[in-house]
């Protein structure tokens, strides 16, 4: 069985240099790898995500040059998720949590990267009452969070190294679904990448912290062939700063519209992730060979 590895923009947007920069690296490990390309349109977060968005990103990959092998699109798959949910309240792995954002800020410590770790308030809170109010307490608006197991997760990325990480102290136990119904990111992708066979795993730096409590969810799902892990480097301003709000809502289609080619596009892209030595224009195989390079 060849290998299968996943592009998965949110569209909640249209495509920008950081997505492009995604698009390249995931090309360019599945040239390497010989893997089949999946395009996961990850509209879990539906108030955001707008059906233009989503056209916008097959338009998009489409005129850049990017085929893949097979799409999926998360607003299909509920039940798939349901029954991932079924599977972890059978081993009692989940629970209600009432707090608010408010409560959270103020009851809950934060983590070097600023994220909330969850104390488990509302699970000591709900593991005593008698069914009953547990049953009123569920009538309430509430999140749905999975119990991540408390120990250290040994994993490996392959351009960054070994990584050593308690999701326990990143965040405690996450949310996999909202108060308004909605899966989590965390849920979604973890399910996804279960279902759909993924083996490699290529993404930006920016979600490297999420890896640890993704394994330590899909093997609570009972899927323990973990996929390869890749985080790729962000584009960055020319003080090597992260790209701004303002900077990343600058469209590959505005681009496009006034008249860029994608040559050019990757040309930039390359020179702005520091890949190339200046931003002249490039094609689409020279890029992905640029980055094979120092996969
Ligand atoms: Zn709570």
């Amino acid at each position: 069985m060849p290998g299968k590895i996943r592009f998965a923009p949110s569209p909640t947007g249209y495509l920008h240099e950081g997505h492009l920069l995604s698009a390249l690296y995931v090309w360019a490990a599945a040239k390497k790898w010989d893997l089949k390309i999946h395009l996961r349109i990850e509209d879990h977060d539906r108030s955001r995500a707008r059906p233009a968005y989503i056209e916008g990103i097959r338009e998009d990959l489409a005129w850049l040059g990017f085929h893949y092998d097979s799409e999926s699109i998360q607003s299909a798959r509920n039940d798939i998720y349901e029954a991932a949910l079924k599977k972890l309240e059978a081993k009692s792995l989940i629970y209600p949590c009432y707090c608010s954002r408010k409560q959270l800020l103020a009851e809950n410590p934060q983590s070097e990267t600023g994220e909330i770790v969850y104390q488990g308030k509302c699970f000591y809170k709900t593991r005593d009452k008698r069914r009953e109010t547990r049953e009123d307490l569920n009538s309430a608006p509430h999140n749905l969070r999975f119990i991540v197991p408390d120990k250290f997760i040994d994993w490996h990325d392959m351009r960054l190294g070994d990584f050593h990480e308690n999701p326990k102290h990143q965040c405690g136990d996450f949310t996999i679904r909202d108060r308004d119904n909605q899966w989590t990111y965390q849920f979604a992708v973890c399910v996804d990448d279960i279902d759909e066979g993924i083996t490699h795993i290529v993404r930006g730096e920016d979600i490297r912290n999420s890896t640890a409590r993704q394994i330590a969810l899909m093997e609570a799902l009972g899927h323990t062939d973990r996929p390869l892990y890749l985080h790729h480097p962000l584009i960055v301003d020319s003080n090597n700063k992260k790209l701004s709000k303002r900077e990343l809502a600058h469209s590959l289609r505005q681009d496009r519209e006034a008249g860029v080619t994608p040559e050019k596009l990757f040309g930039r892209v390359c020179y702005k992730a520091h890949l190339t030595e200046n931003d002249a224009p490039i094609t689409l195989m020279d890029a992905i060979s640029t980055i094979i390079r120092i996969l």
